[in-house]
Formats: structure tokens, C-alpha cells, sequence
């Protein structure tokens, strides 16, 4: 079986001023010895400061989105050129909030993914069903679609990061059974074998949606659950670094 470092992943979503510096700085501080890779993902406006913030520690930073252009006439944008250049590694693609804010499809989070690795980031590319997809027995077969359209051709272990997050466990307290995540990443696996063939045993597939530290270790030792994209949880240091470490 292929060797996947789990990667524990905190989305700050629209939270953070300048003085979270300190929250940063503590977890940074207390990753030691950790075997899991971490990354924190906080709003444009903090990135520049926290990456020259974290060098030299083994805490990554990415962003939460990107626009597929390079530059150019697109007010209010970042470019993935943009996200590196001020210090991220990574970044969120095709996130629920932003398919559901932004009306991003597929089509738009697949443009994006192109866009990272244009620039040399890693993209982590969200997908995950309704309530109503969930209830309808289509989980499983949501995901896959999302996946075949938002990941390009020329995905890689090295260069993609897939996130299971269904809609309904995101922000609400409720999670799917670990048997459920299992299926759902089962899944995952199996067309991303179809598409990159034994490329595909290396891909992380990380679980997303009310991860929290007295969740976390079933969850992480759930089949085919390479690590965790944690929202609310990853605001507290003492949470975010409880969950790294139940890896
Ligand atoms: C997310 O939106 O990526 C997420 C997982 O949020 P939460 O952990 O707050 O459910």
C-alpha cells in the first residue's frame, strides 16, 4: 500500500486580523515531532504575515481560493502567481461555501486547479454531497461526478489533494458514520484509479465537516482518510494541535 503523510488542514474561512498571530504562533510551536504534515489556510490579508511568520517550522500556509487567470481586469481576485508569491504553498479549491456563494462549478474549480499548479501550489479540491443527495442514497455518486469534472488530466500523488466534506456535516456538529466517510472515500479512490491509474493509491483524501479533537482519531483511522480539513476547530490552537496529534 502506498505511503500517504496524512496532512491535517485548518480553514479559517473569513476569521483572522493581524493579532491571531499568536494563535498561529502557538500552533507552529507545538507541532514538534508531529508525523502528520499541517497547514493553516487563513484569509488573503493574513497570508504575507504568517508565512514569513512560519518559516522554518514545519506549518504550511495556503489559500482559500484562487482565480484561474494569471492577472489581468478581474477586481477583487487573487491569482494562484499572487498566493505564492506572498508566501502560501497551497490552496483550497471548489469549496462548498464558495460553490454555493460564488455559484462556482466544476467546470470554474477545475480552470482553478490548472491555475495551481501553473504556480507550483498544491491544490486541495473539495467536493461533497447535499442533505438531500446524502438522503436520496447519492453521496457516493455526487462525489465522483464533482470529481471527474473539477480534477484536470495530469493529476499526481505530489500535486492534488482530494476533500471529502458533505455539505450537511459542515459547520453543524454532525458527521457522517465512519462507515459512511469509509464508502464515500472508497469512491474517491476508485475514480481517481480510473483516471491516474496507481498514481491514484498515493493521493491523499482528506475527511472535511465538524472534525473535532474528540472526533478526530476515529475519523483519521477511517479507510482511505488521509487527514482532515477542519473549519471551526482549526480557530483555537489547543483544538487544531488536538487534532493533529489524534493522527
Ligand atoms: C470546512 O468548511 O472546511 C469545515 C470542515 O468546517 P467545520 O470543521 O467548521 O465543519
Amino acid at each position: 500500500t502506498a505511503e500517504r503523510r496524512p496532512l491535517i488542514a485548518g480553514n479559517w474561512k473569513m476569521n483572522g486580523l493581524r493579532a491571531a498571530k499568536s494563535e498561529l504562533r502557538t500552533v507552529a510551536a507545538g507541532l514538534a515531532g508531529l508525523s502528520a504534515e499541517t497547514m493553516i489556510c487563513p484569509p488573503f490579508t493574513l497570508i504575507g504575515a504568517f508565512a514569513a511568520d512560519v518559516a522554518g517550522t514545519q506549518l504550511m500556509i495556503g489559500g482559500q481560493d484562487c482565480h484561474p487567470a494569471e492577472s489581468g481586469a478581474h477586481t477583487g481576485d487573487i491569482s494562484a502567481e499572487m498566493l505564492r508569491d506572498a508566501g502560501a504553498v497551497a490552496v483550497i479549491l471548489g469549496h462548498s461555501e464558495r460553490r454555493i456563494d460564488h455559484q462556482e462549478g466544476d467546470a470554474i474549480v477545475k480552470a482553478k486547479v490548472k491555475a495551481a499548479w501553473r504556480a507550483g501550489l498544491l491544490p486541495v479540491v473539495c467536493v461533497g454531497e447535499t442533505l438531500v443527495e446524502r438522503d436520496a442514497g447519492e453521496a457516493a455518486a455526487v462525489v465522483t461526478r464533482q470529481v471527474r469534472q473539477s480534477v484536470p488530466d495530469g493529476a499526481t500523488a505530489a500535486n492534488l489533494v482530494v476533500a471529502y466534506e458533505p455539505i450537511w456535516a459542515i459547520g453543524t456538529g454532525r458527521t457522517p458514520t465512519t462507515d459512511d466517510v469509509a464508502e464515500v472515500h472508497g469512491a474517491i479512490r476508485h475514480i481517481l484509479g480510473e483516471r491516474f491509474g496507481a498514481e491514484a493509491n498515493g493521493i491523499r483524501i482528506l475527511y472535511g465537516g465538524s472534525v473535532k479533537p474528540d472526533n478526530a482519531a476515529a475519523l483519521l483511522a477511517t479507510a482511505d482518510v488521509d487527514g482532515a480539513l477542519v473549519g471551526g476547530a482549526s480557530l483555537k490552537a489547543a483544538d487544531f494541535l488536538a487534532i493533529a496529534r489524534a493522527v
